[in-house]
């Protein structure tokens, strides 16, 4: 099993670590810093630089269904590491950090549209959340009370309970398509002190004011009892892209 770092320490940008298995298209580690696309946030990219100096892309990371083993997937299959071997990892932390602004954001925007949510992603510099919604949104509304909440400068911290505990508590968690990650005994909530918080597995901010100026470029009514809600960040421009 690979210890994820990024669980932890998401501002982790690099690690050291020892190749366990080679595979198809790739290589498992002992420990990463790499983030397995899942839960709406894709997989991280980045570099592997093995002992000898030569640096091989990763282009992405995922975790395989069946075995549930973390792969680091490698552009090329040349000089790959040998099992044993100790590497360098590092990931591409602007992307990466641009899209722990984003998730972050994502949490938000819960909290500011509290009913049930049904889906939702994020790509680089664009998320976006489905909600259990028959009324229209007014993204003049959201925009304004979204960079309300950034600025307040909630931070955030990481509790863990025990699978029983939230099972006893299900108001916690908000989305109705993808269970919180369980099976471990222990679940990680993610707390926006005073804003949300929620049992999530992905990558955040420790502040709120870290995401930075956004805006909703998008409300789109998606069936007859569904909203779907996409923000961009404010300063990278980017066309509006009207309304339902
Ligand atoms: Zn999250």
């Amino acid at each position: 099993m690979t210890e994820e770092l990024f669980r932890q320490d998401a501002y982790r940008r690099h690690c050291q670590a020892r190749i366990l298995e080679l595979v198809a298209d790739g290589v498992v580690v002992d420990q990463t810093v790499f983030y397995p696309q899942g839960g709406g946030q894709p997989g991280d990219t980045g570099y592997l630089t093995c002992a000898d100096g030569n640096r091989i892309r990763i282009h992405q990371t995922v975790t395989e269904q069946e075995s549930g083993r973390v792969l680091h997937m490698t552009e090329s299959s040349n000089a790959l590491p040998e099992v044993g071997e100790q590497i360098e990892l590092e990931i591409d932390w602007d992307r990466r950090y641009r899209l722990m602004r984003m998730h972050s954001c994502m949490h938000m925007l819960c909290a500011l549209v509290p009913v049930p949510v049904t889906g939702g992603s994020i790509s680089d510099g664009r998320g976006r959340l489905d909600f259990d919604l028959p009324d229209p949104l007014d993204k003049e509304t959201l925009t304004r009370r979204l960079n309300q909440l950034i600025r307040e400068g909630h931070p955030m911290r990481l509790r863990w309970i025990t699978d029983a505990q939230l099972r006893a508590q299900p108001e916690l968690v908000r989305t109705m398509s993808a269970s919180p990650p369980q099976g471990t005994g222990k679940v990680r909530l993610v707390d926006f002190e005073g804003v949300d918080i929620q049992p999530c597995g992905g990558t955040h901010v420790v502040n709120s004011a870290e995401i930075g100026p956004v805006r909703v470029a998008k409300v789109e009514k998606k069936g007859r009892q569904n909203r779907r809600v996409t923000v961009v960040f404010a300063e990278g421009g980017g066309p509006d892209l009207g309304t339902e």
